[in-house]
């Protein structure tokens, strides 16, 4: 059928998700480059949470002070345009296209990673009940499926629960959120023995403070967990945030 495929392609083009002109493929070629040239802007980062450090160092102050639950974070940009857009048509307007494009995306620039990616359990940052009552998806499973993952991977989207809280998130300073989120996360029925000495991978669409990652990190590895990493589509700077 991949004529049929060629065909349509021409007939009915897609929009970019990035420039929004017609396109065969939702990330054009101008786009990809103008992305392409943003990540090579970036300088080092440190090897466990990714934030910037300098040349000289390999890991950054803080994580060297305390180390985070997790083992390692890769995003795929900084928290910007010209790929910010898009994540709020995916996530606010429900254009689930956008997913195929980060995934394309992750696809593009992440070849090695994906090819060397060691983990044996794949999971996204789960929404809490009501958030994806309303959006009716997670934009991070929408994403993550269309990874061009190893196969020995097993992708499972609801091994982790998020459970309401009664506290609101925003007010709070970091060791209050984490604090209060580390009760947010729970396994699923039977998923301690999923965990128990494996490589997880967290993904997520976009990493702030961490504190998100941590506490899912921190449940996981309580339960069992050898290894956690995290790939993020955003990397957020503390300059930024
Ligand atoms: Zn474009
Ligand atoms: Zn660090």
């Amino acid at each position: 059928m991949r004529w049929f495929s060629t065909v349509t392609q021409y007939l009915l083009p897609l929009l970019c998700m990035v420039c929004e002109n017609p396109q065969a493929k939702i990330v054009c070629h101008a786009c990809r480059k103008r992305i392409a040239i943003n990540r090579s802007q970036i300088g080092p980062s440190c090897a466990v949470c990714a934030l910037p450090i300098k040349p000289h160092q390999s890991i950054c102050t803080q994580c060297e002070e305390e180390r985070p639950a997790f083992d390692r974070v890769v995003y795929l940009d900084l928290y910007q345009e010209p790929l910010r857009h898009p994540l709020h048509l995916l996530k606010y307007q429900k254009r689930l296209a956008c997913a195929s494009g980060f995934a394309l995306l992750w696809n593009i620039f992440h070849q090695h990673t994906l090819k060397t990616c060691d983990a044996d359990v794949l999971i996204p940052v789960p929404l809490s009940p009501k958030k994806l009552a309303a959006r009716g998806f997670n934009q991070v499973w929408e994403i993550a499926k269309q990874f061009d993952l190893p196969k020995s991977i097993r992708l499972i989207p609801n091994l982790v629960i998020c459970q309401e809280t009664h506290t609101a998130q925003a007010g709070l300073n970091r060791a209050e959120r984490t604090a209060s989120m580390h009760e947010r996360f729970a396994l699923n029925g039977g998923g301690a023995s999923v965990i128990r000495g494996q490589h997880i991978l967290i993904i997520d669409d976009v990493m702030t403070t961490g504190s998100t990652i941590h506490s899912l990190a921190a449940t996981l590895k309580q339960s069992g967990a050898k290894q956690v990493s995290a790939w993020t589509i955003f990397r957020t700077p503390p300059w930024k945030s």
